[in-house]
C-alpha cells in the first residue's frame, strides 16, 4: 500500500493553519543514558507522542476518523455531534475534543470509568460533555452512547473499537514517521529490529506492525540478511487479558482490556510476542524516563519501555540488545502532565533522607 496525502509532510513547515497541523510528526528520541545503565548496545529510541497538539497517540486517530467521516458525508461542519464510547481514561477523548473544537462539532464522551483529573479538566476546557454511564454492565457506555444518538439528531459514533481508520492512521502516519526519522539519521541501519508498544484499543501496534509487514522484503532463497525481519512486541499489564492472564485490577491507564477489541490483531504475523508488566515497574520507569533523559512521559510509557528491556535481556532479545546496528523503537504514548494528581507521581515530589525514609520535599523547602 502506498502512503497517503496527510502522511507525506513530515516537518512541521512555514506557519500551520491550526493545531490539527500540529498533529503527529513526533519526534523519535536516543534514550541512551538509560540504554548504558542497562548495559543495551543497541539504539534504543523512543516516539515522543506528548509533542503532539493534544498530547498523545490517540490524536493522529481522532484527526483522521473525523476527516474520513466528514469526506464520507457523515459529519456536517457546524452541524453534527460527536459522540464517543470510552471504557477507560484512554486519551481518545482529547484528540476528538481538539479535532471537534477545531472544526465545530459538539463532543460527548460517555465512560464508565473514573479518569484523571487533568484529562478530565482539558475535556471539558476544550468544551465537550462528559456522560458518566454506570458499572452495572461492561455495555453501558456503548449503550448509553447509543441512546444519545437516537435522541440527538446529526449525532454520529466513531467508534476507535471497530473503526479501520486506527490502525490506518498508525500504518501511514506513525509508521512513515517512523521510517522517515531512520532515513534521515546518522544511524547506522535505517530499519527497526524491534517494535514495543503497548495495547489498548490495539490501533498502534496492529497499524505500525501491518506497515512494517507490508514493507518487509520477501526471503529470498532462505537468505535471512536479505530478510531482516522486525520483532513486534506487544507490552500488557497484569490485570488485563490481551497478553494472557486473568482480568484484574492495575493503575496504569490507557493499556489493557479484559475483552479483545475489534481493531486489534494480537497474532503472527502482525504481533510476534506479548509481554506482562505490573504497575511498579511500569511507574518506576516513567519516572526513571522523566529523571534520566528528560523526557515527560506518561504510566504507559514506562510500560513500554520496561517490557522492552525486560526481554532485551531475555535469550530471545539478547541478539538484538548486543547488537550496535540494531535499532529498537519504543512508542511512548502520552505525557505525565496527564497524571500530575496522581499518588503514583505526587511520589515523585518525595526524597529519601540519610536514614532511608522518604521525606516530602514540598515540608524539606519550607524549612529551607
Ligand atoms: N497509552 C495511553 C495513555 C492511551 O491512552 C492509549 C489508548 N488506549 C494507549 C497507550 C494505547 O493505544 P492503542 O489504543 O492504540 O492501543
Amino acid at each position: 500500500m502506498g502512503g497517503d496525502t496527510q502522511s507525506q509532510q513530515h516537518h512541521w513547515q512555514g506557519v500551520l493553519s491550526s493545531a490539527l497541523d500540529a498533529v503527529g510528526h513526533t519526534p523519535l528520541i536516543r534514550l541512551d543514558r538509560i540504554a548504558k545503565e542497562e548495559g543495551l548496545k543497541c539504539n534504543m529510541l523512543g516516539k515522543c507522542e506528548f509533542f503532539s497538539a493534544g498530547g498523545s497517540v490517540k490524536d493522529r486517530i481522532a484527526k483522521r476518523m473525523v476527516e474520513h467521516a466528514e469526506k464520507k458525508g457523515l459529519l456536517i461542519p457546524g452541524q453534527s455531534i460527536v459522540i464517543e464510547p470510552t471504557i477507560d481514561a484512554c486519551m481518545i477523548g482529547i484528540g476528538l475534543a481538539l479535532a471537534c473544537a477545531l472544526k465545530g462539532y459538539q463532543c460527548i464522551i460517555t465512560l464508565p470509568a473514573k479518569m484523571s483529573l487533568e484529562k478530565e479538566v482539558m475535556l471539558r476546557a476544550l468544551g465537550a460533555e462528559i456522560v458518566r454511564t454506570p458499572w452495572d454492565s461492561a455495555e453501558s457506555h456503548i449503550g448509553i452512547a447509543r441512546k444519545l444518538q437516537k435522541f440527538i439528531p446529526d449525532a454520529v459514533i466513531l467508534d476507535q473499537y471497530s473503526n479501520p481508520n486506527n490502525p490506518l492512521a498508525h500504518y501511514y502516519g506513525t509508521y512513515e514517521e517512523i521510517i522517515y526519522s531512520l532515513k534521515t539519521s546518522d544511524l547506522p541501519k535505517k530499519d527497526i529490529s524491534l517494535l514495543v508498544a503497548g495495547a489498548g484499543t490495539g490501533g498502534t501496534i496492529t497499524g505500525i506492525a501491518r506497515a512494517i509487514r507490508d514493507n518487509e522484503k520477501p526471503l529470498v532463497n532462505g537468505d535471512a540478511e536479505s530478510h531482516r525481519r522486525t520483532t513486534v512486541l506487544a507490552v500488557d499489564p497484569e490485570g488485563s487479558i490481551l497478553g494472557g492472564g486473568e482480568p484484574g485490577n492495575y493503575q496504569v491507564e490507557g493499556i489493557g482490556y479484559d475483552f479483545f477489541p475489534e481493531v486489534l490483531d494480537p497474532n503472527p504475523p502482525v504481533v510476534d510476542e506479548w509481554i506482562k508488566t505490573v504497575d511498579e515497574e511500569s511507574f518506576a520507569m516513567t519516572k526513571r524516563l522523566i529523571r534520566k533523559e528528560a523526557l515527560f512521559v506518561g504510566g504507559s510509557s514506562g510500560s513500554a519501555l520496561a517490557g522492552a528491556i525486560r526481554y532485551l535481556h531475555t535469550s530471545a532479545g539478547l541478539s538484538i540488545a548486543n547488537d550496535p546496528t540494531a535499532n529498537v523503537v519504543v512508542i511512548l504514548p502520552d505525557g505525565v502532565r496527564n497524571y500530575m494528581s496522581k499518588p503514583w507521581f505526587l511520589e515523585t515530589a518525595k526524597s529519601t533522607t540519610e536514614n532511608g525514609e522518604a521525606e516530602d520535599l514540598r515540608d524539606v523547602i519550607k524549612v529551607v
